[in-house]
Parts: C-alpha cells; sequence; structure tokens
C-alpha cells in the first residue's frame, strides 16, 4: 500500500509503472529516470540507431502525454540513498520521496578498460541513447575501428560501423566470439560472416595499450605483439550490475542484487528487476542474473501482478535476440550446460538451427534466420515440451506435430 517509487526508467522500470496502471493500481507512481530522455528501446543503440538517421523520438517507449495521461510521475534525477526504516528515497537533489513499495531497476553499466588513454574521446562505450547519438555523429569523420570485446554489442557495431564504410578489426580473448553465450557452430557462422563482411575479427589477443598523439588515438597494440592502427576505438567488454544502491542501504547483494522468486528482497517492501537482479528461479534451480529485453519487461509485470494482488513465482522463458549485419540470431531458452548440440537447417544456406541438448533434455534453441524455428522452440517450452535429437535433426520431422 502507499506510493511506489520505482528507481531507474529503462526497459524494467518503464514496464512496471505501464503494467501497474494497465492492471488498475491508483496509487501514486514515480519513475526516477537519470537519462536526459524519456524512458526509451536500448537494443537499436548499436543497430538501427547508429545506421540511420531518426531522431532519438523514434526510440522511445511512449510520447510525454502518456506518463501525464497514466498519472506515472517522471522524476528527472538520481536516487543516492534508501532510508529502509522511514520508508523514503533519497535524490541527488535533496529530495526525499515516500514510497509504500519500492523497485530498483538500476539496469547495469559498463565495465571499463582499465588501459591507458582509455578515457580519451575517440574511446567509446555503447549503453546509453548519449552514446549512441555520439558515435553516430563522430563516425562519418573516422577511417578505422578497434573494437574491443566480441560479443553481441561488439559485433552489432562491428557489423554497422562496417556497412557505415570503416576499417574494423574486433579484437576477443576468447578463443571464438560470443563464447559466454553461444554454441561453437553459431559462433563460427558469425565470425564467417563478419570475414565476409569484410571485418578483421582477432581471437585470443587482448588489447595492451592505446596509443594517442595530442590526445587523439593512432592505434592499439594487442598482446601478441602487433600494431592495429585505428582512429576510433569502442569498448564492448561486458557489464556490471548497478548494486551500490541495494547495498548501502543493507539489502544482500553478490553478483547482483538477490531477491527470491517473487523478485522481492530480504526487505519486503523492495524488490529488483532486470539487469540488476540476481533472482531465485525454481525453474533452472538456481540463480540467474540475465540481460535481456525479455528478462526486464517479464520481471515487470511479474512484479505489477505482484503488487497488484496476483502474486506468482517468476517463471517466464527466457528468449533474446542479436542483429548482426544482415543476419539476425534469436535464442529460445538457455542454452547453457548444453552436452549435444544437433543443426536443423544449413550454414551454407544462411539459416539453420543449433538445438542444445543435455542428454536427451532440450535446453535451448539458436536460431539464424529462421524465426519459424524460433517461435516453434519457444512455444514448445511453454508447454514443457520437447522434441528428440534425431527429430531436430530431420528435416522432413513436421514441428507442429510437436505443439498439437
Ligand atoms: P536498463 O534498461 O539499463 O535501465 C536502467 C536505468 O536505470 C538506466 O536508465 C540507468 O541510468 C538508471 N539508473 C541506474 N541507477 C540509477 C539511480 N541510482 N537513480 C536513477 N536511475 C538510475 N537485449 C535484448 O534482449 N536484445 C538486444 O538486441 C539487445 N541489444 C542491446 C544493445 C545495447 C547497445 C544495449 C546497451 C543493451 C542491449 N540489450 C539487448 C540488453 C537490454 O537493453 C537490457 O537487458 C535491458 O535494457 C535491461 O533493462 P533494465 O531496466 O534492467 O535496465
Amino acid at each position: 500500500n502507499g506510493p511506489v517509487v520505482i528507481v531507474g526508467a529503462g526497459h524494467g522500470g518503464y514496464q512496471v509503472a505501464a503494467s501497474l496502471r494497465q492492471a488498475g493500481f491508483a496509487e501514486p507512481i514515480s519513475l526516477i529516470n537519470d537519462e536526459a530522455h524519456l524512458p526509451y528501446q536500448r537494443p537499436p543503440l548499436s543497430k538501427a540507431y547508429i545506421k540511420g538517421s531518426a531522431g532519438p523520438e523514434s526510440l522511445m517507449f511512449r510520447p510525454e502525454k502518456f506518463y501525464q495521461d497514466q498519472k506515472i510521475e517522471l522524476i528527472a534525477g538520481r536516487a543516492v540513498s534508501i532510508d529502509r526504516v522511514g520508508h523514503k528515497v533519497l535524490l541527488a537533489s535533496g529530495a526525499t520521496l515516500p514510497y509504500g513499495h519500492l523497485v530498483l531497476a538500476t539496469g547495469a553499466r559498463n565495465r571499463l578498460l582499465d588501459l591507458p588513454n582509455a578515457n580519451l574521446p575517440d574511446v567509446r562505450y555503447l549503453r546509453i541513447l548519449d552514446d549512441s547519438e555520439a558515435l553516430r555523429q563522430i563516425m562519418p569523420s573516422k577511417k578505422r575501428a578497434v573494437i574491443i570485446g566480441a560479443g553481441f554489442i561488439g559485433l552489432e557495431f562491428a557489423a554497422t560501423a562496417r556497412i557505415k564504410g570503416l576499417e574494423v578489426d574486433v579484437l576477443e580473448l576468447a578463443p571464438r566470439v560470443m563464447a559466454r553465450a553461444v554454441t561453437a557452430e553459431v559462433s563460427e557462422y558469425f565470425q564467417e560472416r563478419h570475414r565476409e563482411a569484410g571485418i578483421r575479427i582477432h581471437l585470443g589477443v587482448q588489447a595492451t595499450s592505446i596509443e594517442a598523439e595530442n590526445g587523439k588515438v593512432t592505434g592499439v597494440s594487442l598482446s601478441d605483439g602487433r600494431h592495429l592502427p585505428a582512429d576510433l576505438v569502442v569498448v564492448g567488454v561486458g557489464v556490471l550490475p548497478n548494486i551500490e544502491l541495494a547495498a548501502d542501504a543493507g539489502l544482500p547483494v553478490a553478483a547482483g542484487i538477490i531477491v527470491d522468486e517473487y523478485l522481492s528482497t530480504v526487505d519486503p517492501d523492495i524488490s529488483a528487476i532486470g539487469d540488476c537482479a540476481l533472482f531465485a528461479s525454481p525453474r533452472f534451480g538456481s540463480s540467474l542474473r540475465l540481460e535481456s529485453v525479455q528478462n526486464a519487461t517479464d520481471h515487470a509485470r511479474c512484479l505489477a501482478a505482484r503488487l497488484t494482488g496476483d502474486r506468482k513465482p517468476y517463471d517466464s522463458h527466457p528468449w533474446f535476440w542479436s542483429d548482426q549485419g544482415d543476419d539476425k540470431l534469436q535464442i529460445a531458452g538457455l542454452t547453457t550446460g548444453y552436452d549435444r548440440v544437433v543443426l536443423r537447417g544449413s550454414p551454407a544456406k544462411k539459416a539453420f538451427s543449433a538445438f542444445c541438448y543435455h542428454g536427451d533434455r532440450l535446453l535451448g534453441i539458436e536460431s539464424i534466420n529462421r524465426a519459424g524455428d524460433h517461435m516453434f522452440g519457444r512455444r514448445l517450452q511453454s508447454m514443457d515440451r520437447s522434441i528428440t535429437p534425431e527429430q531436430a535433426a530431420d528435416e522432413s520431422f513436421d514441428l507442429k506435430s510437436a505443439l498439437a
């Protein structure tokens, strides 16, 4: 009971506010927003937004009028501390906001590169709209980009930069791209596709220094002794969850703000959702912290339902996507822990899916340009069903029959 205060107006924060109103929640809602824009979609920042010329308003979830009509108070500023006893949030401006329920939707921030010259203006990161906007502005004057980190964001940006005509080198410490997130088959496919596009991918190497002259980047030195010329460096070496506000308030944190299967912290009046939350998952039998739009928005919906009287554990099936050049990767389920991969379709034809199994249990499906397989995987998982590895590999097996 009482006002809901939401810290962070990203995917999760926005969605809790919208879902609360949709469910008829009538108390005040405040959404604390430390970015200088209305709440917006993040995925296009490394893809369509950088490539195109549409303005920032093309990314907004809703126009300003929506917040006025829905009586969602957008508060510009940053939450700096929580008074759990007094049920108040303190803002950097000195203002305090009383809460009945507090939602921490603080997301994550970029892991910074710890190298000399890493703070020069030609060394960039991608997390917020201002980062993407700045890159879009400076790219026309740049010729050679070195991208540090071949995760989703590094590779999405690499593909975009190449399309924009830049020479592109990508450095990755692991022996394959996106190694933490996808199977070797999918890594190999994307390595090949990016190479075909003219991107040079260097695996098993690290950046050891960034060289500059008169404050302008001139290149990057690698752990194998090579030196790559560059006038732009983009760093995508992962993120750190924003847990400090919770930790300073005495809430348990580890690799995220610790919440139970209802997304509640140990304080029943404080919940955490999205990228910042390390949540107990009965389905996966462990604690998870996921970084995806699906996770943030489904967390938000689950929490809004609980706050309006429909208390259920969070049990959504994870899914994800990444657009890299002309290829669309979609992942249904969590594929970590697989011991067998079965391909359906053909990498040579640029359309295939990797069905990932642990024993005979289907953990998830990584699809490339096979949206039908992806949707099939999501429906199959929502029905808690599986198909055998033999059926998955057999293109004449009708997937729909498994859903009947
Ligand atoms: P966020 O959206 O990060 O929002 C958190 C907000 O809280 C931020 O605005 C932050 O500034 C604010 N905040 C933090 N601390 C405070 C404070 N103390 N006071 C006030 N405000 C605060 N996911 C996909 O599924 N598919 C994709 O293709 C994809 N592409 C991506 C591309 C890029 C470039 C990036 C950066 C992410 C991408 N993601 C993608 C991931 C996805 O955007 C995130 O998982 C999602 O945004 C998480 O939502 P969230 O609400 O938890 O955090």
